[in-house]
């Protein structure tokens, strides 16, 4: 758990673990390593395991990172530029396998979702990896991928379906990384590719241009891999996404904030949705540790902010519970002062859930509240809600092995693997 200095006296118990330990998968005994999705650092250190000589690992390790992290290579050989005898022993002792894409579903509105299954890990996933759902968003001017930064997530926000998934491990940044080369192979969009073209046969550029960490999970519980996991995503010689064009988002976790803003430099996104302590701490249970004041305290503390580099503030919309004109114009008088976007999202229903989303009236004049104060307010448009894959709704099929997951845990078998503390 993580520390009580910020407990106040009315700090009530948040559900669920708070902190999964870090989990750093490695090759099963007797099994490869897969390069893709490793830092520069750690490729360099396993070529040096490997054998490859410290004098030459810099640029051995910068070669084979182009190869991957540019050029999306899935083969030794297409390394032209590595030597044969290199290339051969390379192969004899890692791959540069992705995780496999059990179930791809496309949405009519040109949503994508991948069901990916990682490569298993230490024995305890039962000889088959953990799985997660990463979903990829066409837009007019931009591409963007929803990743995963935790299988589920230990919170227990009561709108949303991925809280209701048990079974918990975080990822590590490989495997962050490897939702982003598994929708340029999807997508066919690496370097040299030329995915798509215009009406004159020219290159129309990148389909994915934009990272958001709003799939399954907690990032800021699972920090150091999604600081790792940025930094190989925005490298420019490799995979090259911008840092301005990634944005992390969290319920909340206060003390993790200026961590994000120093180390990920990422953009920022807060999962608000209410403007009083008593219902955020309902909607949003963190809100018990952190609340709304220590939130926006540690907001306006962020690095780089100005006009152009906002904080997103998302604000789900339930009928009847935090839609009123008087919750749009505390929300206004809140972010006062704080370079902000608000980004209304059309509650998503799952099964089971217990809230409505608000009409859309309602969604219009809320919207129109806060844009009349000078924000702007774009009502986020549900996108692949047919395929469950809109915010909120994603919850894998590895949850079916829960029953036996608990049983491994009591049975101390299942190190590493996590479950809430409630039903
Ligand atoms: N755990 C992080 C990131 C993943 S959730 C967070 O909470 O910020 C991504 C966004 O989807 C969050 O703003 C979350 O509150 C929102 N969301 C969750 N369930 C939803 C639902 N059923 N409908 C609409 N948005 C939802
Ligand atoms: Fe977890 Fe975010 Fe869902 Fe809350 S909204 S349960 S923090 S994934």
């Amino acid at each position: 758990m993580a520390t009580a200095s910020l407990d106040s006296a009315r700090a009530a118990p948040v559900s669920g673990i708070e902190k999964t330990p870090d989990f750093v998968p490695g090759a099963l005994p007797g099994q490869r390593l897969s390069l893709v999705g490793l830092t520069r650092e750690e490729l360099k250190a396993r070529l040096i395991e490997a054998g490859v000589p410290e004098r030459e690992s810099r640029m051995r390790s910068g070669q084979i990172w182009h190869w991957v992290n540019l050029r999306g290579a899935q083969d030794f050989a297409e390394m032209t530029n590595v030597g044969k005898g290199l290339k051969a022993e390379l192969a004899k002792h890692f791959t540069l396998e992705r995780p496999e894409v059990v179930n791809r579903q496309v949405s009519r509105d040109g949503t994508r979702k991948w069901l990916i299954r990682m490569a298993p890990t230490n024995a305890q996933e039962h000889n088959r990896g953990a799985e997660i759902e990463c979903v990829y968003i066409p837009g007019p001017d931009r591409g963007t991928l929803c990743v995963s930064s935790q299988v589920g997530c230990t919170l227990t926000c009561s709108f949303c379906h991925t809280g209701t998934q048990r079974l918990v491990r975080n990822l590590s940044a490989a495997e962050i990384v490897q939702q982003l080369v598994v929708a340029r192979d999807e997508l066919g969009d690496w370097t040299g590719q030329m995915p798509s073209r215009d009406a004159n046969g020219g290159e129309v550029g990148r389909l994915v241009t934009n990272i958001v960490f709003m799939g399954m999970g907690e990032p800021l519980y699972n920090l150091d891999a999604v600081v790792d996991a940025v930094g190989v995503m925005s490298d420019q010689e490799g995979l090259g996404l911008s840092r301005r064009r990634i944005t992390v988002s969290t319920s909340g976790v206060v003390p993790q904030i200026p961590r994000l803003g120093a180390e990920a430099n990422a953009m920022l996104a807060i999962s608000l949705h209410a403007v009083r302590d008593d219902l955020r701490d309902e909607l949003v249970p963190l809100n018990r540790k952190y609340p709304i004041r220590d939130l926006l305290a540690a907001c306006r503390a962020y690095p780089g902010l100005n006009n152009a580099r906002r904080i997103t503030f998302e604000y789900v919309m339930l009928k009847g519970v935090n839609d009123s004109d008087a919750d749009a114009r505390e929300l206004v008088r809140l972010l006062k002062g704080i370079p902000a976007k608000i980004n209304l999202i059309p509650f998503n229903p799952w099964p089971g859930s217990r809230y409505e989303c608000s009409d859309w009236e309602r969604i219009e004049r809320f919207s129109e509240i806060v844009f009349n104060a000078g924000y702007a307010s774009p009502v986020r448009t549900p996108r692949g809600r047919d395929i469950l894959a809109a915010c909120g709704q994603l919850k894998s099929e590895t949850e079916k092995l829960r029953a036996r997951a608990r049983m491994m845990l009591e049975d101390g078998i299942a190190e590493g693997m996590y479950i809430s503390d409630e039903d």
